[in-house]
């Protein structure tokens, strides 16, 4: 991680229009010829029917371009039940969320239908089979897949090193803690090399030291494994450090509201969070979260950290 921090591929920003302003079509507000790998366009989903429908997003629109060879990490942020994860698991093709109510959602140019093997997700309660070694979890995916037993026992005991989960492949769930079990469920899911990986608040119930090990190892792997990483959390800190864009969501209507784009980490969490810039850019985006605040662009401070 010594590379000097890069700010983002300009081409690669699809603004959204702000709130109540009449909205151009996704394709007009996009200068680029990259393939698209996400698209997002005026998509509405409401719960329920007639006086009881309950608008969980309405008319959000994005485009994420596949950029060659370099996985982007889109971090989500906004206040509870603005539709984080209804966004997240539309994307994964999961009922009740998908299909949208009107609207588009596009994977590699192509309507979403159902979950695919290029989507994978990693959620905050790790999904883990309690009955299966830590060997088995993460080669469960594989034994569907049909891979022979030899050869998923290898690959999952590479996923267990590359994890930090050594030693552990014979150990059940209950005999790992948090950050352990969080450890598998990642590794049960990047083994299975999808080209998006969708992460649900992944590390919101670790305590505060493993949570900044597992996002300096989620930006090892992903460099690594170049896949793009949808990532919803509560935290500033962790969107603003493994962030290259943050897609900011408001409430009531749940709505996306601005994306920022951010440099990329050239050091821990450990080391970022003592830097004044950093707690600068932090603090404006969570006035902007609590304040609701419209569209405002560039976080300032963002220059110091060029
Ligand atoms: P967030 O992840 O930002 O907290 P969600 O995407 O979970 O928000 O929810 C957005 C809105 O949709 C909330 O008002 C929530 O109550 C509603 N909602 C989410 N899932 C369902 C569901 N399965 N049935 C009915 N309403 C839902
Ligand atoms: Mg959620």
């Amino acid at each position: 991680m010594s590379e000097a921090p890069q700010p983002g591929n300009p081409k690669a920003t699809a603004a959204p229009a702000a709130p109540n302003e009449a909205k151009p079509p996704v394709s007009a507000r996009v200068a680029s010829s990259l393939p698209e790998l996400v698209r997002f366009e005026k998509v509405t989903k409401s719960f329920g029917e007639g006086p009881e429908a309950r608008v969980a997003i309405q008319d959000v629109s994005f485009i994420i371009e596949d950029l060659p060879n370099v996985g982007e990490l889109i971090a989500i942020v906004g206040p509870s039940g603005c539709g984080k994860s209804t966004v997240l698991r539309m994307l994964a093709g999961l009922r009740p969320h998908f299909p949208p109510t009107s609207g588009e959602v596009k994977v590699f140019g192509k309507p979403i239908t159902h979950p695919g093997a290029d989507r994978g997700m990693v959620d905050q309660k790790y999904s883990l089979m309690p009955h299966l070694t830590v060997r088995d979890n993460i080669a469960f995916g594989l034994m569907l897949r049909g891979i022979p037993l030899k050869e998923r026992c290898g690959r999952a005991a590479e996923w267990a090193k590359k994890v930090g989960l050594e030693g552990c492949e014979d150990k059940y769930p209950s005999e790992l803690s948090g950050g352990m079990q969080q450890r598998v469920s990642i590794a049960a899911t990047l083994i299975l090399e999808p080209k998006i990986l969708l992460m649900d608040e992944p590390f919101g119930a670790l305590d505060p030291k493993i949570r900044m090990q597992m996002q300096e190892l989620l930006v090892q792997l992903w460099k690594e494994q170049q896949s793009t990483v949808f990532i919803v959390t509560h935290s500033v800190e962790e969107a603003i450090y493994l962030g290259d864009r943050v897609l900011r969501m408001g409430a009531k209507p749940g709505r996306l509201v601005e994306i920022l784009q951010l440099p990329r980490p050239d050091m821990s969490p450990e080391m970022m969070r003592k830097k004044p810039w950093f707690n600068e850019l932090s603090q404006e985006l969570l006035r902007r979260l609590e304040t609701d605040a419209p569209a405002l662009g560039e976080l300032s401070g963002i220059d110091r950290w060029r």
